[in-house]
C-alpha cells in the first residue's frame, strides 16, 4: 500500500507519500480499505509540532472505507462492512488496520465520501451546539471563520435549532457560501472591525455564545461582544493559540469560558453512535449539505496542507485514494 508518514515535525513538505507495508489486522482488529480521508486543522497542528505526536507519524484522523480483513476476536464486523471514523491516526493511506469500537457503520443512504468529510468537523460542530452551548431558539450566535469546514456545518445545525447567526468570513467569496449554509449576518473580518459590526446589528453584549475556532486574531474582541453570563467556547487555533490572560477579563459580564475537544464529547461509544447516527440522518434526508470544497490524490496532502494553511479553503477537504 502507499500512505503519508512524517519522520519530523514542521512544514507541508514533511509528508512523504511511501511505499508501505500492507497491515494485517491484530487480534481485535479489521483493516479497511481508505476511500476517502478527511483533512483537518488538527492535522496541521500535529504536523507543525503544536500538538507533540510520536514520530514516524502516519498523520489523518478521519476517513471513511470499506472492511478488506477482519482479525481474530471481532464480531460484529464483516469483509465488505461499510465503516468510518475519528480519532485513529494512519487515516491518509490506501488502508489503515482499526478497532471497530473506533469505527460506525455508514447506512446505505450516505456516501463514503460524505460520512469521511463529517466525522471530525460535523461531530465537532454538532457537540458545540447541541452540548457546549445548548443552542435555544432565539439565541444569537457568533461564528468564526463560517465558511470552513466545521463552520458551514455549525452554521446550518445552529439554524436548525432556531439561531440568529453572525458568522465572520475571510472574502465575499465565502460569505456567499456562509449565506447558502443559513448565515444571518456575514462579517468580512480582515476589512471590518467584526465586534463593531455585531454591535451595530445587534448591540453591545447582545451574543449568548461564541464559537470560535480561530483563536487568536479574534479571542479578545470577542469577550466583549457576549452577555451577562455568555459562554465564549474557543476551540482552535487557526490564526495560533489564545494568549494567556487574567480571569479577571471574564468579570464584566460573568462570562463563561470553555476550551472544548471533541475527544471528550464522544467518550463514550454511545455518544460516538448517537452524534455520528444525527449526521448520517440528516445527510440521509437531505437536511445538512456536506460541502466538499476540494478532493485532491492523497499523495498530494502536503499541497492540501499548504491550501489550508493558506485560507484557500471552503467546505471540507477530502484525499481521495
Ligand atoms: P477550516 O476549514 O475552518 O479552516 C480554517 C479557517 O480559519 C480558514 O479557512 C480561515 O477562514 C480561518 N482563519 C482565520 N485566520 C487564519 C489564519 N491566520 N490562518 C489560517 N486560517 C485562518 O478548518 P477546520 O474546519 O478543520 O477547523 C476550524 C477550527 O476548528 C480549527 O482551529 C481547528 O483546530 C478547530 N477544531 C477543533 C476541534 C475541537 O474539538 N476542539 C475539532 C475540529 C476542529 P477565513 O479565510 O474565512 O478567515
Amino acid at each position: 500500500m502507499h500512505g503519508i508518514q512524517m519522520a519530523k515535525t514542521g512544514g507541508p513538505e514533511v509528508l512523504e507519500w511511501l511505499h508501505l507495508d500492507d497491515p494485517t489486522p491484530e487480534p481485535g482488529q479489521v483493516v479497511v480499505d481508505v476511500a476517502a480521508a478527511g483533512l483537518n486543522f488538527i492535522d496541521t497542528y500535529q504536523r507543525s509540532g503544536l500538538y507533540e505526536v510520536p514520530l514516524p507519524y502516519r498523520p489523518g484522523l478521519e476517513g471513511a472505507g470499506v472492511v478488506s480483513a477482519v482479525g481474530h476476536a471481532v464480531s460484529g464486523v464483516s469483509v465488505g462492512d461499510r465503516l468510518a471514523w475519528t480519532t485513529t491516526p494512519g487515516s491518509y493511506g490506501e488502508k489503515i488496520a482499526i478497532d471497530p469500537a473506533a469505527t460506525v457503520p455508514v447506512p446505505d443512504d450516505v456516501p463514503l465520501d460524505l460520512a469521511a468529510a463529517v466525522m471530525l468537523q460535523g461531530m465537532t460542530a454538532h457537540y458545540l451546539a447541541v452540548d457546549t452551548y445548548a443552542l435555544q431558539p432565539g439565541d444569537r450566535c457568533l461564528i468564526h471563520a463560517g465558511a470552513g469546514g466545521v463552520g458551514l456545518l455549525l452554521i446550518q445545525i445552529a439554524k436548525m435549532r432556531g439561531a440568529e447567526v453572525f458568522t465572520t468570513v475571510g472574502t465575499p467569496e465565502k460569505a456567499e457560501l456562509a449565506r447558502g449554509a443559513g448565515a444571518d449576518h456575514t462579517i468580512l473580518y480582515r476589512e471590518v472591525d467584526f465586534g463593531d459590526e455585531v454591535e451595530r446589528v445587534a448591540g453591545s453584549r447582545a451574543l449568548d455564545v461564541v464559537y470560535d475556532g480561530v483563536g487568536q486574531s479574534v479571542f479578545q474582541r470577542s469577550l466583549d461582544l457576549l452577555r451577562a453570563r455568555g459562554v465564549m467556547a474557543t476551540f482552535g487555533n487557526a490564526s495560533g493559540p489564545v494568549e494567556p490572560f487574567a480571569p479577571l477579563v471574564l468579570s464584566p459580564a460573568s462570562l463563561f469560558v470553555t476550551r472544548p475537544t471533541l475527544f471528550h464529547y464522544i467518550a463514550t461509544r454511545e455518544e460516538l453512535l448517537a452524534r455520528a447516527g444525527d449526521l448520517f440522518g440528516w445527510i440521509g434526508q437531505g437536511e445538512l449539505d456536506v460541502r466538499v470544497g476540494l478532493r485532491m490524490p492523497m499523495a498530494e496532502a502536503a499541497e492540501a496542507h499548504r491550501l489550508l494553511e493558506g485560507r484557500d479553503t471552503t467546505g471540507k477537504v477530502l484525499l481521495v485514494s
